[in-house]
């Protein structure tokens, strides 16, 4: 059972039935699903909620499917970690960090997965397909691997070593396409096309596949005491979760899980690929595609599908975006490391270093609750640290040479 009455179109308002579609016939606007918010107000609570599997099904009532403990690999309920020693170091007061490293595959997409597969079985599609930066690829391998369907994956042939080799290893067909993100999704659009019986996850399944993206709100909501945070970073590529997040605090408020209270939502992304951070600053109402080239391939969408709807949000609840280059990118992952331990890729450095430099810039606020999401494990992208992390020859095995080792050697960081 669930509470979906069906999908939206989010220009005209168009309606559809619940089925594998994604955009609207008359005007071509994205298609998103609808619930009966009443009726979930009056069904769920905290304590069913708080009672639920440790994992995102926990908030199926908010999701859009119709199986109640649906077989996965538990994507979601991941640590909100406080982090004092990081925000002693930005000047910040209150700061917490969504850890979402530890998801089944290492990023949030597990999130976003497992929802938009769920729902394909519930349609009776047997083969997910996907267009990827590379943790969609690792996500959709590995949920089709478990669950039993084919996977036919498409990524960008410059990606990470292991983003490739962790998405091969389960098995599935695996195509590197000479282009970058944006040449792979028109591809997969055009595949699409060609096979209505595959599920892909960001084409035809894409309205139930970012309904996922909610539960990082509903989780960081549930992990403060039933409160909405004041504050929250996070990263841009299509946008999607940006969106999704505001969306997902706001069906919390409107169903009286929480008090209402204004959540600004700012965005995080690379300067090499800044298309949504660019028209944030010109305060333009149209995206100018880019062609992207940093380090942060993860977020590498030039031509962001739900990138006005992210502006939108951040602008309505007065976030702002940041872009950051791909030097503050390592240095947010090293910060990260050295005052949380926690390793993240890229994508999280992006995060860290918009934290940093909106910090910087008093646009995030020491009065503020802060939360940073930390969408991706940093065990990824290790390329990214080759030459910022160098390491000492190695010492003989006598207390003579260690001795002399550890006097030249300083002990730590100190960074705060
Ligand atoms: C895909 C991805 C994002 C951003 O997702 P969008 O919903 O496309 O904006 C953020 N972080 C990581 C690690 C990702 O893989
Ligand atoms: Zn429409």
């Amino acid at each position: 059972m669930s509470f979906v009455l069906g999908l939206k179109c989010r220009e005209c308002g168009r309606e559809y039935p619940p089925e594998a579609l994604h955009a609207c016939e008359w005007c071509f606007g994205p298609l998103e699903v609808t619930y009966d918010v009443a009726a979930i107000a009056a069904f769920t609570s905290r304590e069913a909620i708080s009672n639920g599997p440790r994992n995102l099904w926990r908030y199926a009532d908010f999701l859009p499917v119709e199986t109640k403990f649906p077989p996965g690999l538990g994507a979601g309920f991941t640590p909100l970690v406080k982090a004092d020693r990081l925000a002693a170091a930005l000047g910040l007061g209150e700061l917490y960090l969504k850890d979402d490293t530890r998801n089944p595959t290492g990023s949030f997409k597990d999130r976003v997965v497992s929802v938009a597969l769920t729902k394909a079985r519930e349609l009776g599609f047997t083969v997910a397909a996907c267009a990827s930066t590379g943790n969609l690829a690792n996500s959709v391998a590995a949920h089709a691997a478990r669950l039993n369907m084919e996977s036919v994956v498409l990524i960008p042939d410059d990606l990470e070593t292991v983003k490739v080799l962790t998405t091969a290893v389960f098995g599935g067909r695996l195509l590197r396409i000479d282009g970058n993100y944006d040449d792979v999704n028109r591809l997969c659009a055009e595949l699409a096309g060609e096979h209505p019986d595959w599920a892909f996850v960001n084409v035809n399944l894409r309205p139930y596949y970012a309904e996922g993206s909610k539960t990082l709100a509903f989780e960081v909501a549930e992990q403060l005491d039933w409160q909405l945070p004041d504050h929250v970073v996070v990263p841009i590529a299509s946008g999607s979760q940006l969106t999704k997040i505001a969306k997902g605090f706001a069906q919390f408020v409107e169903t009286g899980l929480v008090s209402a209270h204004d959540v600004r939502v700012s965005g995080a992304q690379a300067e090499g690929c800044s298309p949504v951070a660019a028209a944030f600053s010109r305060g333009a109402e149209h995206i100018a595609p880019v062609k992207p080239s940093t380090i942060a391939k993860s977020l590498a969408i030039g031509n962001p599908a739900d990138g006005l709807y992210a502006l939108e949000a951040v602008r309505s609840s007065g976030g702002a975006i940041a872009a950051v280059t791909d030097d503050e990118i390592v240095d947010g992952i090293c910060l990260l490391a050295r005052t949380e331990g926690i390793f993240a890729e890229t994508a999280g450095g992006v995060t860290i270093a918009s934290l940093a430099k909106l910090a910087r810039e008093g646009v995030i606020r020491p009065d503020e609750r802060v939360v940073a999401y930390v969408t991706g494990n940093g065990l990824k992208t290790v390329e990214a640290l080759a030459d910022r992390v160098l390491l000492e020859e190695p010492v003989a095995a006598n207390l003579d040479d260690v001795s002399r080792f550890l006097d030249r050697t300083v002990a730590h960081e100190v960074l705060v």
